[in-house]
């Protein structure tokens, strides 16, 4: 019984966790918020000068109604805590989890 529920437990504590991250297009100004999936998009990085760096993003975006391509690169530590974020061919404004 208790198993069960710890089982319950994790799986929505843990693999239900979403995040996101918005940036602003440099060609159009457009404000785009794109969906980070850990299963798929978390690369393991071990970085000697930045230790407590352990997960890479990286993600293409493209807004509606340009052909701005936008390359977003997020550092985050273990505990999907945001370090810092680079964007290619626009701005980082937040990341979030929810
Ligand atoms: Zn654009």
């Amino acid at each position: 019984m208790i198993r069960e529920i710890l089982k319950k437990f994790s799986f929505f504590g843990e693999t239900k966790k979403a995040f996101y991250a918005t940036v602003r297009c440099k060609d159009c100004g457009e404000e785009v918020k794109i969906r980070i999936k850990r299963s798929s998009d978390f690369q393991i990085v071990y970085d000697s000068s930045n230790p407590s760096h352990c997960y890479t993003v990286k993600k293409e975006i493209i807004g509606k109604d340009c052909f701005n391509l936008m390359e977003l690169t997020l550092a985050l530590t273990r505990n999907t805590r945001f370090l810092f974020a680079d964007v290619k061919g626009g701005e980082f404004i937040t990341f979030d989890r929810e």
